[in-house]
């Protein structure tokens, strides 16, 4: 999937990508719950799998692949 960064994210935040959600998924920790919800539906929204399973918090994934 093609996603620009200037592209408004996919959170519903309103701001551009870049200047929301994917510093977090990029590396840089959440600062707040609200955030790293959304960054966690944005990358959701953008496959980011490797995000998904980085902030899951450490239970047993529900699914084995
Ligand atoms: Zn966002």
């Amino acid at each position: 999937m093609i996603f620009d960064a200037g592209n408004l994210c996919p959170c519903g935040s309103g701001q551009s990508y870049a200047m929301c959600c994917s510093p977090f998924i990029e590396g840089e920790p959440a600062p707040t719950p609200e955030t790293l919800m959304r960054s966690r539906y944005t990358a959701y929204s953008l496959g980011e799998v490797a995000y998904l399973r980085a902030t899951l918090g450490g239970g047993k994934p529900s699914v084995t692949a």
